[in-house]
């Protein structure tokens, strides 16, 4: 039998590879964890197809997971991981790391243009300065009042 509490916290445990401050749990990368006649089944959901880091995130959870027995990554892409999947824990901490949460549904993201607050300085004018910044899934905007760049992560 295979301590799925201690694997399950073993699990919550993992940074993301890319944005370390947050956990791929509190991301909703991690869909699913379950004993399997061959030991466990992970399943995830990779943020963006052909994301670089799915590779990189998989070696990791099987590496993390590996004292638990064999370990079996899925990868679930149906449906979509969205960003209304990041938990509340996941957006404060994502905040404090200096990157504007989502501030939409999803389903809003279509018409809604953000009005964002800088990270550091928690100024109100702020302009978009490229509808990508260092991966996909993020904006990159500049604080006119304190002048700093920060990351947007936009919803989807
Ligand atoms: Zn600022």
């Amino acid at each position: 039998m295979v301590n799925l509490e201690a694997a399950r916290a073993r699990l919550a445990s993992l940074p993301d590879p890319e944005i370390p401050a947050v956990t791929l749990v509190e991301l909703g990368i991690v869909r699913d964890l379950r004993e399997t006649g061959a030991g466990l089944e992970v399943v995830l959901t990779p943020t963006y197809s052909g994301c670089p880091a799915t590779e990189l995130i998989a070696d990791d959870v099987r590496a993390a997971l590996a004292e638990f027995g064999p370990v079996t990554v899925t990868l679930q892409r149906s449906p979509a991981w969205t960003t209304d999947w990041i938990s509340a824990e996941g957006r404060e901490k994502l905040q404090r790391y200096g990157i504007v949460p989502p501030q939409c549904s999803a389903e809003q993201a279509i018409r809604f243009v953000p009005q964002l607050r800088c990270p550091r300085c928690a100024g109100g004018r702020t302009e978009q300065l490229s509808r990508f910044g260092s991966t996909p899934c993020k904006s990159t905007w500049r604080c006119i009042e304190c002048g700093e760049p920060f990351e947007y992560f936009k919803s989807i």
